[in-house]
């Protein structure tokens, strides 16, 4: 939703409603861990109220914990939390679950995947940013490809049926090609809402079209 006209989330989001996309993203930004700040639980919840898909909320603030009872009060389905974020990521995982939701957790483009090896087998999806986390309509970091790889390899050796997204950049140009190295899951703001015909876009990027 990054992308979105903030003048007219609702008209945006029943697009999305009435398209084939299968979450919505909602990147929060705090102007902390992150060089900007887009929106908080008032503006979410504007937007919970109108969305007919599962939420996918991604926080990129510091101690994103505090907020677990905020955002399952969104309703929302999965919830993810940065890596660098989370001294405590493992109880930061747990406590999302027992609010019951689905865990996820991010790596910025400079952290290496060692920095989960431990938790592998406990969060339900690891998303990887394949841009620097802080503004929408940045380029795609092409190393990303590797990484995404490589986490695939490490699930599958652990037996993980975690789910890899992708979120940064994302594009027609790119999306088959992130598919082909493992990701799940792809996050697409400025591809979907710049587009011409951002429905016609979403299946273009789900390789329906
Ligand atoms: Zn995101």
């Amino acid at each position: 939703m990054l992308a979105a006209d903030f003048a007219h989330l609702q008209q945006d989001v029943e697009m999305l409603n009435a398209s084939q996309c299968d979450w919505i993203h909602l990147d929060v930004m705090d102007g902390v861990f992150v060089p900007n700040i887009s929106f908080g639980f008032p503006v979410m919840e504007a937007m919970a109220r109108v969305a007919k898909k599962p939420l996918d909320v991604h926080l990129m603030i510091v101690q994103p914990e505090k907020f677990i009872p905020q955002v399952k009060a969104l309703g929302a389905y999965m919830m993810s939390v940065h890596q660098e974020a989370c001294p405590h990521l493992h109880r930061a995982i747990q406590q999302i679950h027992n609010a019951g939701m689905q865990a996820g957790v991010v790596l910025n483009p400079a952290t290496p995947l060692c920095m989960i090896e431990e938790v592998l087998a406990d969060a339900d999806m690891f998303l990887l940013m394949s841009v620097n986390p802080g503004f929408g309509g940045q380029k795609f970091i092409a190393s990303t490809v590797d990484k995404i790889k490589r986490l695939r390899q490490m699930l599958d050796a652990v037996g993980s049926k975690a789910l890899i997204e992708v979120d940064g950049g994302v594009d027609s140009t790119n999306a088959d090609m992130l598919y082909r190295a493992g990701a799940d899951v792809l996050v697409a703001g400025s591809a979907v809402f710049r587009a011409p015909d951002p429905q016609h876009e979403i299946l273009v990027l789900k390789g329906l079209s």
